[in-house]
């Protein structure tokens, strides 16, 4: 498998970002992603889509959109959208049509930031998912560096101290998404996670200090959503977004906090009499499945099983389980940064019939 590293949900100029396609294709290249999704507010933004390039390094830029209704108020319930090729904002005002249109054009829906709890000290409000009913959607964005930020905003010293030292900030996905991710996996649903960035780069002042806050470039080092693709990316435009929508729709990926240490290399496999399979894949219990864990680094890892936790290794680098039990098998691994246990890599899962 390919490993295709990717960093998605992010504004430009067209809604509530600073900068331009072109510039954060520019970041992108400096921190070596493979690809970006930029999702602009309540439009979709035809044209930037492509390859850009600075000399032999080359970063595919995908547009999709971010959908939430703006006669809502608060303005609740986000949808990123990926690879529709049209406008859907107009649909806003009904989740379950736009989620038809969606798949009718070809493209995934994915539940944007499910909590977004309110910062009162900074007068920020609550944009939390709450259209849990709604069914049709590929997956949800489990980690989201901005809501993490908002979080952690009880009072305006604490605003001051993490926008100032960013690199503090990320602990883990929130709890409650955690386990309401782990609900719907229970009850049957295949629910794909990704991490997002939700970027805006937001230009601050604290006295004579100018300062733009979480530029691109340190979105792009920390929370990316990496793919596994059969083939590799190989340069074409359409071919290119076909193989990442692919790894999107079936969920053969993991999310990964890279600042600590880069997740790239972490494999979650399942071998079983014919087959191996990987994250996002199915495989028959008859006979037992050998579940192998690698991670690029020691580490510790947690496995879990329908939302409870049936095994923890401690500074391993890789491990198996054997098992004949159905059910939704994922990976949780933690670092130690900056004095604190991290969340670093979280997987999705593998779903064992
Ligand atoms: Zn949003
Ligand atoms: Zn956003």
């Amino acid at each position: 498998m390919n490993e295709i590293v990717i960093n998605l949900h992010m504004h430009t100029t067209y809604s509530d970002g600073h900068v331009s396609h072109a510039e954060i294709a520019k970041a992108a290249l400096h921190t070596g992603l493979d690809a970006v999704i930029v999702t602009d507010h309540n439009v979709w933004v035809n044209g930037p889509e492509d390859y850009y390039k600075d000399g032999k390094r080359r970063v595919l830029l995908l547009v999709g959109e971010e959908i939430h209704d703006q006669a809502r108020i608060p303005q609740k319930s986000h949808l990123l959208v990926f690879g529709a090729g049209r406008e859907l904002a107009t649909l806003a005002w009904d989740i379950p049509r736009l989620l038809t249109e969606v798949r009718r054009a070809g493209g995934l829906a994915f539940i944007a930031h499910p909590k977004d709890p309110a910062a009162p000290a900074v007068g920020e409000g609550d944009i939390s998912w709450e259209d849990w009913q709604v069914q049709g959607y590929t997956g949800i964005e489990l980690w989201n560096s901005m809501s993490e930020f908002k979080s952690l905003l009880k009072s305006k010293l604490l605003a001051i101290h993490y926008a100032f030292n960013p690199e503090r900030i990320a602990h883990g996905p929130d709890p409650e998404v955690l386990s309401k991710w782990d609900e719907l996996l229970v009850s049957g649903q295949r629910v794909v996670a990704i991490g997002g960035s939700d970027a805006h780069a937001i230009p601050a002042r604290l006295g004579p200090i100018h300062r733009t806050l979480f530029p691109y470039e340190f979105h792009f080092r920390c929370i990316n959503t990496h793919l596994l693709s059969p083939q590799p990316l190989n340069g074409e435009l359409e071919h290119d977004r076909r193989l990442i929508l692919d790894a999107l729709a079936q969920g053969r990926a993991f999310v990964g906090y890279d600042l600590p240490a880069s997740t790239r290399g972490f494999r979650f496999t399942a071998q079983g009499l014919e087959k191996t399979v990987t994250m996002g894949e199915e495989i028959s219990a008859q006979k037992g499945v050998t579940l192998q864990i690698r991670l690029p680094r020691p580490s510790e890892i947690c496995l879990i099983k329908n939302g409870q936790k049936i095994k923890t290794w401690q500074k391993h680098e890789t491990c198996a389980f054997i098992t004949s039990d159905p059910g939704a098998y994922r990976v949780e691994t933690y670092i130690n940064f900056l004095g604190k246990r991290r969340g670093w890599i979280f997987s999705n899962p593998i779903y064992i019939i």
